[in-house]
């Protein structure tokens, strides 16, 4: 039977591209890298207007507090270092490249010799952090961090598989066309973080992943290989958890707070790139999608290549895109320029004509159906949390768990009078945040 939580929704699948292998990218004439693609300090360029770069070379760099290097994709000439706005619509430093065209990786990367079981613990976690490796599903926390945090504190390892929003298949292509570097690379984990056992949580709607990674973990005691089911919001870190293991996290507290620690299946397979090549992350796979795309493809492509590259490989747009969303149509940003580069946290890019998207002007008032608080999987009550977020009454709000809400838009999705809930309560989150800040 398969494992799951209480709550949440159905949308259609939509994944276009699932049964679409991994392309390369052909190489993009220039790149656009913002100095800040983690959650964390934004990194200083280490690099100057006119230098050659190598691919994997360093080209920012922390120089204290929480945060991740920034390696250049492509080898070329640094072109600019600018302010632009970048894809979570926030202006900051940006190095664009020129593409040479040759490629030329950084003579300093270098794999590890020697077997990978005789690196420490530490080694790991120094490996991670100097390859800039954060979150790749899209939350974009710094993975050393991460370690170093649950380290010695947790005793459950999850390789989230779940991948529950529509249209995104990217980590399932990498599960069935590279699962190897997926099993390494939790491997490391497990020894980064001092554990000997490790969940692989895959939805049910991935029947070859599933069955693949079961035949290559059989009879391994490390692994178990937990069927979930296909439902969004699944792949959420908190649902995960009570749907495994049956524990729910207290409000105001981290998975590491009961025992747990959860890795996305791309990031899992950057850290055994990182740690056995010294590969940086530089590239990943997005899924481009979207009823205006003439040919949904899951495409390998350097981090700061522009949408544009991406859209054109797939053969171009069918009709012009009302909107433009990198990540997932549920929790994905949306974007207002095609050029729009590639970013550590980019899943997928989708584009949707008016017909695929859901207009609010003619929305209703609430009825009072409780449809929305059937389907939220924080057990608040969305109805309550709009309404107060409506009148500004913020101290009602957070009185009603608002800080909770992990933004997963299923109370918005299944509204009948159309009310934008999600989008009221991130803006009572944000008003509460600077209250907050201005009393300290
Ligand atoms: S209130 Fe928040 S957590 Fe609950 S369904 Fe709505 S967006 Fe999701
Ligand atoms: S789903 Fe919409 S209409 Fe129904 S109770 Fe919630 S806010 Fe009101």
């Amino acid at each position: 039977m398969s494992l799951t939580f209480i709550g949440g929704i159905h949308p259609r699948e939509n994944k276009n591209a699932k049964d679409k292998p991994i392309e390369l990218l052909p190489p993009p004439e220039s790149i656009r890298l913002s100095m800040s693609q983690h959650i964390g300090v934004h990194c200083t360029p280490t690099v100057a207007v006119g230098d050659h770069v190598y691919k994997y070379q360093c080209i920012g760099k922390i120089t204290s507090g929480l945060g991740v290097p920034v390696h250049s994709s492509i080898s070329g000439t640094v072109k600019e270092i600018t302010k632009s706005v970048t894809p979570d619509n926030v202006e900051k430093q940006t190095v664009i490249i020129e593409n040479d065209g040759q490629n030329t990786p950084d003579p300093s990367v270098r794999g590890f010799d020697g077997p990978l079981s005789e690196l420490s613990a530490a080694q790991i976690i120094e490996r991670v952090r100097d390859a800039g490796i954060s979150g790749m599903g899209g939350a974009t926390f710094p993975s050393y961090a991460k370690i170093n945090s649950a380290a010695g504190k947790v005793k459950h390892l999850i390789i989230n598989c779940c991948e529950c929003e529509p249209y995104i298949c990217a980590n399932y292509r990498l599960m069935i066309e590279d699962p190897d570097a997926v099993i390494n690379g939790a491997k490391l984990l497990m020894k980064a973080l001092g554990l000997r056992r490790c969940d692989i949580a895959i939805e049910d709607n991935k029947k070859e992943a599933i069955r693949l990674f079961t035949k290559k973990l059989s009879g391994n005691q490390m692994f178990t290989v937990r069927k979930m089911k296909t439902k969004y919001p699944q792949g959420d870190e908190r649902q995960l958890i009570f749907a495994i293991y049956n524990v729910m996290i207290p409000q105001g507290k981290l998975p590491a707070d009961v025992g747990c620690v959860i890795f996305n299946t791309e990031t899992t397979a950057a850290v055994f790139r990182a740690v056995a090549y010294g590969i940086p992350l530089c590239e990943r796979i997005v899924t481009v999608d979207g009823d205006c795309v003439k040919e949904p493809k899951n495409i390998l492509c350097p981090i700061g290549a522009p949408l544009s590259d991406l859209v054109d490989f797939c053969g171009g747009l069918v009709k012009p895109p009302k909107k433009i969303i990198f990540g997932g149509p549920m929790m994905g940003q949306a974007q207002w320029d095609i050029r729009s580069p590639v970013s550590k946290g980019t899943s997928a890019a989708l584009l949707l004509s008016a017909s695929a998207t859901t207009e609010y002007e003619h929305r209703s008032a609430c009825i009072r159906c409780g449809k929305c608080v059937g389907v939220c999987p924080m057990h608040l009550m969305p109805t309550y949390l709009a309404s107060f977020s409506r009148t500004y009454n913020f101290d009602m709000c957070e009185k009603f768990g608002v800080m909770s809400c992990v933004e997963c838009g299923s109370c918005t999705y299944v509204c009948p009078g159309r009310v934008p809930i999600v989008q009221l309560i991130r803006s009572a989150k944000v008003r509460i945040k600077e209250n907050r800040a201005k009393k300290s």
